[in-house]
């Protein structure tokens, strides 16, 4: 641009203002909110003398770009005069020695704040470390949190920027450009406003991609008069129709946005020519009768279907009236072939409905009607993005990932047992539903019903089911669960109650080896707790009281050695310096470690959390097994199960390394699984859990249940002493009414 030709006289650009302003304010005037023009004057002069003589990279005046995002504020988001105010300061405070105060002083509490908030987010979002980008969007939520109005007019600010960003330098282009599509884009399709978002996409395309979006920009132009005759030989029977029901109504073809041609040109791999679904069209009526709104939706679907009669598809139409999105949209979708063989998506909405969708729920404020439904939608989401924010991740990147997958998730629609309808993003499980129920129920959640069968936490939602959530007092949350949740909400909660959990297994751990400690005359220092850390081979102080509050480390008198190593007798002297030697041995201390006697019975033991040896993956043996042992090449015995395939190849190839073993004492827990089969009935899972674990008290690891036609089927993972424990469970547990089988696998 060529800055001298384009050079204004001073007179010129003052009335260039003026009729910015006059614009606005002529927007405003025809709004429906109520007129305070004074104000908005007063804000105008204000702003306009306090960026006097400064100029945007463009050469423009800089209060051209306060006007402009007020515009964008009042006519493309549809908010009013506080709202205009506020973006006609936005800058003030960030560029300007004007305080919050003087704002306040000058235009009260309400707008001070907005622009006081506007002013905090006034940053980029991008950063060179994650937690400071991480900082940046937190501080953005935040602001969203305490006024709505920010992030709206942050929305404007941004959108403005991106249709001139043409006079920043490329770097700074790339950045912003990025930033854009990385959040803004995302939150303001999440807030409803879809122009705004389809706008935002495609500015940003087209400064990462020029050249690909030039290509297609001139694709949708040569194609456009092929299109439009398609489009008028499809609509004309409906139109015929809807004419003859006396409809005042505006039929459209809608074009996709190149950014979501390009989209799907790079999802299924097609070039432009096979994005066929390039057509979309809408019908929007005027509706004079609110409460006629559903019906005359419907009445214009009958009026399609009669002029395509059995050429609908079945699967695609999508009733958004009664049960809007949770960003408000409200539509009826349906698809229909059309008479040159493509699939039509025809979108059918009133003149409120439209206006909803173009400018989002700020929008409703207009129109001060404010049904409940759309109300409780946007203030859902709200409280998740307050809830992820008042569980901080610890990790950045986890924090700005959930956040992400809250933006930008698709949604599905599921009844709870009474029939109450709940909202969840696309591929939620019964986990997911349950978290967002409440931490608790999530936390204690063991399974689901969903349309009356029995389901694993695990399973994924779909449209349209009634989903109940099986509880138990005795679950617990299980890092593993992270895999089953797609909702931000699910993943925010059940990570604070690990984090919980943790802390408290680890006081159970600390108050354990304490009081243990305490018996036995000795103080517990951080001196004492490390010498106990460094033969325990544990990762730290933490993780040794997590293990000892789990159980997985048992406080016994052979931990005491560790802590009065000089009250070791010469019996576990010799032990230690060669755990490995047969236990019976003659001289066990000076026997080579190769030297295999097979005639020995070796005792396998647990000393202290270390055994001296390792049970082989293939079979898992626990003591009460009949197991047998094999010497490996580093002279470690490896148990195996008698019965154990691995085990008899071992005896036909390597007898010499064979050595008969027995079970000493154990201070250890082992894996075992059990498998249960019985018929499905109410509260069976309840039963068999409490048997586990407040009966029994055996530590449950895993459970996976799967219910099919009123048999269910569940594997356990435990962890116990020893086969007896095991043999017990499965005794108890078929005992419990429907179940037929309960035995111990591998
Ligand atoms: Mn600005």
């Amino acid at each position: 641009m060529n800055s001298e030709s384009n050079k204004l006289s001073s007179e010129e650009e003052t009335r260039m203002i003026d009729s910015a302003f006059e614009a606005l304010l002529d927007g405003y005037i025809h709004s429906n909110h109520r007129q305070k023009t004074e104000v908005i004057k007063r804000a105008f002069a204000f702003a306009r003398q306090a960026h006097q003589g400064v100029r945007r990279r463009s050469g423009e005046p800089y209060i051209m770009h306060p006007i402009a995002v007020a515009t964008i504020v009042s006519q493309e988001i549809g908010l009013g005069s506080t709202s205009i105010c506020s973006a006609l300061l936005h800058d003030v405070v960030e560029d300007t020695d004007y305080t919050v105060e003087d704002i306040e002083a000058q235009f009260g509490g309400k707008v001070a704040r907005i622009v006081d908030g506007l002013t905090k987010i006034s940053g980029g979002i991008f950063a060179d470390m994650t937690s400071t980008q991480a900082e940046n969007v937190r501080k953005l939520l935040l602001t969203m949190g305490d006024d709505i109005r920010v992030v709206l007019i942050k929305m404007a600010d941004r959108l403005h920027n991106m249709r001139t960003l043409a006079s920043m330098p490329p770097q700074k282009q790339y950045k912003i450009a990025g930033e854009t599509l990385y959040l803004y884009a995302p939150l303001a399709h999440r807030l409803g406003l879809f122009a705004i978002k389809t706008e935002l996409e495609d500015l940003s395309f087209k400064y990462e991609h020029p050249e690909v979006y030039r290509q297609i920009e001139q694709k949708i132009a040569s194609t456009a008069t092929q299109r439009n005759q398609v489009f008028n030989h499809f609509a004309a029977p409906i139109r015929e129709r809807l004419d003859q029901m006396g409809l005042r109504y505006e039929f459209k073809a809608r074009v996709k946005s190149c950014y979501s041609i390009w989209k799907k040109m790079e999802r299924k791999h097609v070039p432009f020519e096979e994005v066929y679904d390039l057509y979309a069209a809408r019908i929007v009526f005027e509706c004079p009768d609110d409460t006629r709104e559903a019906g005359m939706c419907w009445d214009i679907y009958n009026a399609i279907a009669a002029a395509y009669p059995n050429k609908f598809h079945t699967g695609r139409l999508r009733d958004w009236v009664v049960n809007p999105k949770a960003n408000g949209y409200r539509a009826l979708h349906v698809t229909v072939m059309g008479p040159d063989g493509n699939w039509v998506e025809v979108q059918i909405r009133s003149q409120r409905m439209d206006d909803v969708d173009e400018h989002g729920l700020a929008a409703h404020w207009k129109y001060k009607i404010g049904s409940e439904a759309e109300d409780s939608a946007l203030t859902g989401w709200l409280q998740t993005v307050q809830d992820i924010l008042k569980n901080p991740e610890p990790n950045a990147l986890d924090f700005l990932d959930t956040i992400k997958l809250n933006l930008f998730a698709s949604e599905i629609q599921v009844f709870t047992p009474k029939g109450d309808l709940m909202r969840l993003p696309k591929d939620a499980t019964v986990l997911d539903m349950a978290f967002t129920l409440h931490s608790e129920i999530g936390t204690h959640c063991i399974a689901g019903k969903v349309n009356h069968k029995l389901v694993p936490l695990s399973q994924r939602l779909n449209n349209g089911d009634q989903v109940e959530v099986l509880t138990s007092h005795s679950q617990q949350p299980k890092p593993e669960w992270e895999k089953f949740l797609v909702t931000a909400r699910g993943k925010t909660r059940l990570r604070a109650a690990l984090r919980h959990r943790r802390r408290a297994i680890i006081n159970e751990g600390e108050s354990k080896l304490r009081n243990w400690l305490m018996a036995n005359g000795i103080e517990m220092n951080s001196d004492t707790l490390m010498r106990i850390v460094n033969t325990e081979h544990v990762a730290g102080k933490d993780e040794l009281l997590f293990m000892i509050g789990n159980g997985e480390i048992a406080v016994s008198d052979q931990l005491l050695r560790k802590v009065r190593p000089q009250q070791s007798t010469s019996l576990l002297d010799r032990f230690w310096r060669n755990p490995f030697a047969p236990a019976k041995g003659k001289d066990g201390a000076d026997a080579q470690q190769h030297d295999i006697d097979t005639r020995e019975i070796y005792e396998l033991r647990t000393t202290d959390g270390v055994s001296n040896y390792l049970i082989a993956p293939c079979c898992s043996p626990i003591p009460g097994d009949d197991v047998l042992g094999c010497i490996d090449d580093e002279g470690r015995v490896v148990v195996h199960k008698r019965e154990c395939p691995t085990a008899m190849l071992l005896k036909a190839g390597q007898g010499g390394r064979l050595v008969q073993t027995t079970w000493a004492g154990t201070g250890r827990k082992f894996p075992a699984s059990v498998y249960v089969e019985g018929i499905d009935r109410m509260g069976i899972l309840q039963e068999i859990i409490y048997i586990i674990s407040t009966n029994m008290a055996i530590y449950l690891r895993s459970l996976n249940i799967r219910a099919d036609q009123g048999v269910f089927r569940c594997d356990l993972d435990v962890l116990i002493e020893d086969a007896t424990v095991i043999a017990n469970l499965c005794k108890r547990l078929k005992k419990v009414k429907g179940v037929g089988t309960a035995v111990r696998i591998n």
